[in-house]
């Protein structure tokens, strides 16, 4: 039976994962994006000869149709690249994901002893007592490093103290430091550490955004509306009836898929929500990022993959340099560095003169030993707004409101990092879009 058609709102991958999808089955869609790009969060930017995606992106390779579905789209041109990370704390590099081999060198035997004796007594420890994200830090890592490498940087990135930040936040990042762990490599030494080491994951040739290029490319460019915002979400009887873009044109709806932040979708509906749905909606918060970029006249600066920084004295939570990734992203023996700053649109940050910030974070780069101002080709930067849902402890009772209101509209299903409230990525974006369109089909 053929089925009737899908209306998309966000053209970021969770969007673009759905009408990927949608097209296989055979079902029209049409997708509403609210900005003159496509790709969302996760595009590559051009900037003269260089390119950078819109943050450290990679592509995981946790969901294995989605890998599948990229190495057929983009064949040899998707690569699995092996790049380290590390972080940086008191003048020293650290391997990330920490491991017991990289605590040895940078604490030194006698504190390395000290805190392996933390970790395993903490293992025995009762887990009930764990409430927010700082206590699953110290719990699982002794007070020392879970301050030296998680406490201050969490806090940085998402901008609220560890006690208010729930333990979801830690994603699959902190696996490599356990019992286990620490026992094999205290036997085996440096051989069994690079098999926990983050450093392996997919990467097109010409950055992040060619994933979501190709989507639309093959699912052809004629359903896909740019400079479209969605501007108000119009239902009745538990029906999502209509949508109107920019504020003009009003479009009917069959089935609706929003992958536009929650609070807006919320705020956007009309008639409005009850009371409490609406303070809630506007109770929920996102973190951005600002990056600023710096384009260099030299070869190299290091391996990594990605840089962190959990010390407060520096804005920046991380750093990388693309062509680490892949030797596209710069005209040859050039290179660049893109520095991530996390921050509330209403932190001064957000709106500091461009060459103010892009100052300020020259000289940090520049003591850090990086490069120094004869490198630097040109410099710009880069905002990304609603960059991560921010977890605070207790949010899913909230979020659990909001779906619960909106699962009467039996013609709307929602997804996406911002749609969902979820520190979900592209494979999660991917896997939602299937199963949402696979139901859809099945209905
Ligand atoms: C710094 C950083 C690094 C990351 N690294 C990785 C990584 O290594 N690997 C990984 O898998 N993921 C990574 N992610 C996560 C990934 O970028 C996000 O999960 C992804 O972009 C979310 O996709 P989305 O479609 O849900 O939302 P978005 O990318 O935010 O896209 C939503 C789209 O909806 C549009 N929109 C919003 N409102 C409206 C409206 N009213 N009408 C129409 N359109 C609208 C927006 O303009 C946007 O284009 C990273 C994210 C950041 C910020």
């Amino acid at each position: 039976m053929k089925k009737n058609k899908i209306t998309i709102i966000g053209g970021g991958p969770a969007g673009l994962a759905c009408a990927y999808y949608a097209k296989n089955k055979g079902i029209e869609f049409i997708v509403y994006e609210a900005s003159n790009s496509f790709g969302g969060n996760c595009q590559t930017i051009k900037f003269n000869d260089f390119y950078f995606d819109t943050g450290a992106h990679r592509l995981h390779d946790k969901d294995s149709d989605t890998t599948k579905i990229f190495k057929n789209l983009l064949k040899e041109r998707l690569r699995k690249i092996h790049v380290p990370s590390q972080i940086y704390r008191d003048g020293k590099f650290i391997d990330f994901p920490l491991s017991p081999y990289g605590l040895f060198n940078f604490l030194g035997p006698i504190n390395f002893i000290k805190e392996s004796l933390a970790i395993i007594f903490n293992s025995f420890k009762s887990k009930n007592k764990i409430k927010n994200f700082e206590d699953f830090a110290i719990n699982k890592f002794g007070k020392k490093i879970a301050h030296l490498f998680l406490l201050e940087y969490s806090n940085k990135l998402w901008g609220l103290h560890t006690s208010n930040l729930s333990t979801v936040i830690s994603g699959n990042r902190l696996k490599g430091l356990s019992i286990y762990t620490l026992i094999l490599e205290t036997i085996f030494g440096k051989k069994r550490k690079t098999k926990h080491l983050d450093g392996s994951f997919y990467y097109p040739d010409n950055g992040i955004g060619v994933l979501f290029d190709e989507l639309i490319y093959h699912c052809g460019v004629s359903n896909f509306n740019s400079k479209s915002k969605v501007t108000r979400i119009n239902h009745s009887d538990n029906r999502i009836n209509s949508i109107v873009i920019n504020n003009q044109d009003n479009y009917n709806i069959n089935h609706l898929v929003s992958s536009m932040p929650l609070g807006i979708f919320i705020e956007s509906m009309s008639p409005p929500p009850p009371n409490e749905i609406l303070s809630i909606s506007k109770s929920i918060k996102f973190r951005n990022v600002i990056l600023v970029c710096f384009f260099l006249d030299k070869k190299k600066i290091n391996n990594n993959g990605s840089m962190y920084f959990p010390d407060k004295k520096y804005l920046f939570t991380r750093i990388y340099e693309p062509k680490n990734r892949s030797i596209y992203m710069s005209p040859n023996n050039k290179t660049s560095l893109i520095v991530e700053i996390p921050c509330f649109k209403n932190d001064d940050i957000w709106v500091l003169d461009k060459n103010d910030l892009i100052k300020k974070i020259k000289e940090d780069l520049i003591n850090l030993k990086f490069f120094n101002k004869d490198h630097i080709i040109d410099s710009s930067i880069y905002k990304i707004s609603n960059a991560y849902p921010i977890l605070e402890l207790n949010f899913e009772k909230k979020i659990k409101k909001i779906f619960d209101y909106l699962s009467r509209f039996k013609n709307l299903d929602v997804t996406g990092r911002n749609g969902l409230f979820a520190y979900t990525h592209i494979h999660d974006h991917m896997k939602n879009g299937r199963e949402i369109i696979d139901y859809y089909f099945k209905k």
